[in-house]
């Protein structure tokens, strides 16, 4: 068993969740004549279900709640607060998935103070039912046993996330070249990326001086 429960999410899984959901809602007999994409993880299944459900119009709300990949943030709130008027009009929230839910509940509170929808429904790709407080209205899987979806759109951003983790929890190690560092990966995380990824996630990190680069080595600065 690997120490964070992950999965790594295709393109052609996002494609079938986003039509599972669009279907139900159509099943539903309900329309949106809005979709609200909570951003940034339900920018793109918003988008695939605004198509699949031919909706033409898309707002998205900034809710920041997990800084990064697999850790929570402490509080979660609006970034940039929406000034539209949705009276007269059914609206859909859509994210990737319900964790905590907490961005959901957020997301909905403000929504319905700030834009008085007549209707507001939820549809989500993930719903986690054994931690979220929420249910979604719409979803397309119902997970019951916690674990990390590494979607597509943060990639890059989640293995920036593990690669901190490893090494931050790996104390003992001080430098660190691409293959070990990639080579805990399956042990941890139970899954693995192409080199490409491995190589812009190391050069991000002499970026931002969490690395330093000493020739193939990089030696974490401590702080
Ligand atoms: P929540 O805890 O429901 O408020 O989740 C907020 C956001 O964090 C989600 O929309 C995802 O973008 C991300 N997130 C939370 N939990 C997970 C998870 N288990 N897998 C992947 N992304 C997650």
């Amino acid at each position: 068993m690997p120490k964070v429960n992950t999965k790594k999410v295709s393109w052609e899984e996002v494609e079938s969740w986003s039509r599972i959901v669009s279907d139900k809602i159509l099943e539903s007999g309900w329309r949106p004549d809005v979709i609200i994409a909570i951003s940034r993880g339900g920018y793109v299944p918003a988008r695939l279900i605004c198509d699949r459900l031919v909706v033409g119009e898309l707002v998205s709300l900034q809710v920041s709640h997990w800084p990064s990949a697999a850790q929570i943030a402490k509080e979660a709130g609006v970034k940039y607060p929406l000034e539209c008027d949705l009276n007269h009009k059914r609206a859909l929230i859509v994210d990737d998935i319900a964790d905590t839910g907490e961005s959901i509940i957020i997301a909905k509170d403000h929504i319905w103070t700030k834009c008085k929808p007549d209707e507001l429904r939820v549809a989500t790709l993930q719903w986690i039912s054994t931690s979220s407080k929420i249910k979604p209205d719409y979803y397309a899987e119902e997970v019951k046993e916690w674990v990390w979806y590494q979607y597509p759109w943060t990639r890059l951003e989640d293995i920036i996330g593990f690669f901190k983790r490893i090494v931050s929890e790996e104390k003992e190690n001080e430098s660190w070249d691409l293959e070990t560092l990639a080579g805990r990966f399956p042990e941890w995380f139970g899954v693995t990326f192409d080199r490409w990824y491995y190589e812009r996630a190391l050069s991000y990190l002499v970026s931002t001086g969490f690395f330093v680069k000493e020739g193939d080595m990089y030696r974490r600065v401590s702080k």
